[in-house]
């Protein structure tokens, strides 16, 4: 679909492929990409640079925090990094980004775990896809006594959290879930601040 507009914009092939690379954006139609294009054409050269330089910075800088697989530009991210973190209690999420929901609650003072990703067996997404081997890892060295599951409410983050609860059935750790304030099937990413304090203070035995 992307390419269809390539060749044939009237301002010529580079607009046409910084179209085609808008509307690649979640959320960004053809429309919305044409109007992004238009901006940038019509915005100072330095101002434009400024957004590709930004761009780039981000791609090269960030990386997977070594512990908890957050987003950071050093070794550890800084939630790792904080002493008035518990250490010894483990919020297992899909993705980087249910991090700064998670944190946005305020109610939560443990750490994280970022699977960077679900299972998913249609897709070919199985546990050697995630980091489910650095979380068992963790449990046994950092003598983690909680483990917080927040995966989505969704069957495939309920499939994954079953999954890591059966491996860690033998290591001697309690397992929660987040309380089920949040609707079935919603993304954590979406849900309030005030429902997901509620989830977090709420949490009930696995
Ligand atoms: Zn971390």
């Amino acid at each position: 679909m992307a390419h269809q507009f390539e060749e044939s914009h009237p301002f010529g092939p580079a607009v046409a492929r910084l179209v085609e690379q808008f509307s690649r954006l979640p959320g960004i139609g053809r429309k919305s990409a044409e109007r992004l294009a238009h901006h940038i054409l019509g915005c100072s050269k330095v101002e434009a640079l400024a957004l590709a330089e930004s761009i780039r910075n981000v791609k090269e800088a960030i990386r997977p925090c070594s512990k908890c697989f957050n987003l950071t530009e050093g070794v550890l991210c800084r939630i790792c990094s904080s002493s008035q973190r518990n250490k010894q209690v483990v919020c297992i999420v899909e993705q980087a980004r249910d991090v700064i929901a998670m944190e946005s609650s305020g109610a939560y003072e443990g750490v994280y775990h970022v699977l960077q990703g679900r299972l998913s067996p249609l897709d070919g997404i199985g546990p050697e896809n995630l980091t489910i081997d650095a979380l068992v890892r963790r449990v046994r060295e950092d003598e983690v006594q909680e483990i917080v599951m927040a995966t989505n409410p969704t069957l495939e983050g309920d499939g994954t959290a079953l999954f890591i609860s059966n491996l860690l059935a033998e290591h001697p750790v309690r397992i929660t879930r987040l309380a089920r304030g949040i609707a079935s099937g919603s993304v954590l990413e979406f849900a309030n601040r005030e429902m997901l304090a509620d989830a977090m203070r709420g949490r009930q035995a696995f």
